[in-house]
C-alpha cells in the first residue's frame, strides 16, 4: 500500500495480507471497508482476536482445541466409544459432526508431507497408537483428506496399526477408510454434508490385505 497513506492503515493492510487466501488487493479493500465501520464494532473485532487463544487447552485424548480437558466430545458418554475417526485437523471434526458421525476423534495435527518436511513424528500418530493400546476400539476410520498426502498418511497409519495388532500390542480391530465420492485432491473440511455422509456410510475396509 502506498506510503502516502497513514501508518495505521498500512499496518492493518499488511496484517490482513499475511492471512491465507488474502492477496494485497483484498487486504486493501478489507482495510478500507473496516475504516468505514463504527469504532465499537472494530473494538469487538479486536477483542475477539486478543481472546482467541485465551483459556484454550488441547484435549489430551483427541488433541482437539477445547476449553476443558477432556473436551466435550471425549467426555460425552452418549457417543459410540468403539468407533474412532482419525482426522487431520479440528475443522475436519466440525465437518464430520455435521455428517452426524457419533464416535470419537483423533486429530493428527496435519498430514505426512515430505515436501513440507512433515514426518510421522510431527503428528500425533504415537499418541494414537497409545490410545488404541489403552482403550478397546472396534473400528478406526481413517478420515484423512482424499489427496496424495492424505492417502499416504492413511497408508502409514494403517501399517502401524497392523504391525501393533500383529505384535499383540493392540487388540484386533477393523481399519476403514472413507468411501470414494469425495473429490480427489480436495479438502475434507470443504466437502458438503451429503457427500460426506455418504462417504461415511460407504466406508470400506482399508487394508490392502483384506481385499
Ligand atoms: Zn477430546
Amino acid at each position: 500500500m502506498s506510503s502516502v497513506l497513514p501508518k495505521s492503515i498500512r499496518a492493518l493492510a499488511e496484517v490482513l495480507g499475511s492471512l491465507p487466501g488474502i492477496g494485497p488487493k483484498t487486504a486493501n479493500r478489507l482495510t478500507f471497508y473496516l475504516l468505514g465501520r463504527e469504532i465499537a464494532e472494530l473494538e469487538r473485532f479486536a477483542q475477539a482476536f486478543s481472546e482467541l487463544k485465551k483459556n484454550l487447552v488441547t484435549c489430551s485424548s483427541c488433541h482437539i482445541i477445547a476449553e476443558n480437558d477432556p473436551c466435550p466430545i471425549c467426555s460425552d458418554d452418549s457417543r459410540d466409544r468403539q468407533k474412532l475417526a482419525v482426522v487431520e485437523e479440528a475443522l475436519d471434526v466440525i465437518a464430520l459432526e455435521k455428517a452426524r458421525f457419533n464416535g470419537l476423534y483423533h486429530v493428527l495435527g496435519g498430514q505426512i508431507s515430505p515436501i513440507n518436511h512433515i514426518g510421522p513424528e510431527d503428528l500425533t500418530i504415537a499418541q494414537l497408537l497409545d490410545r488404541l493400546r489403552q482403550h478397546d476400539f472396534k473400528e478406526v476410520i481413517l478420515a484423512t483428506d482424499p489427496s496424495l498426502e492424505g492417502e499416504a498418511t492413511a497408508l502409514y497409519i494403517d501399517e502401524q496399526i497392523r504391525a501393533a495388532i500383529e505384535s499383540g500390542a493392540i487388540k484386533k480391530l477393523t481399519v476403514t477408510r472413507l468411501a470414494r465420492g469425495l473429490p480427489v485432491g480436495g479438502d475434507l473440511e470443504y466437502a458438503d454434508e451429503l457427500t460426506l455422509s455418504r462417504a461415511l456410510e460407504g466406508r470400506s475396509s482399508y487394508s490392502q490385505k483384506d481385499q
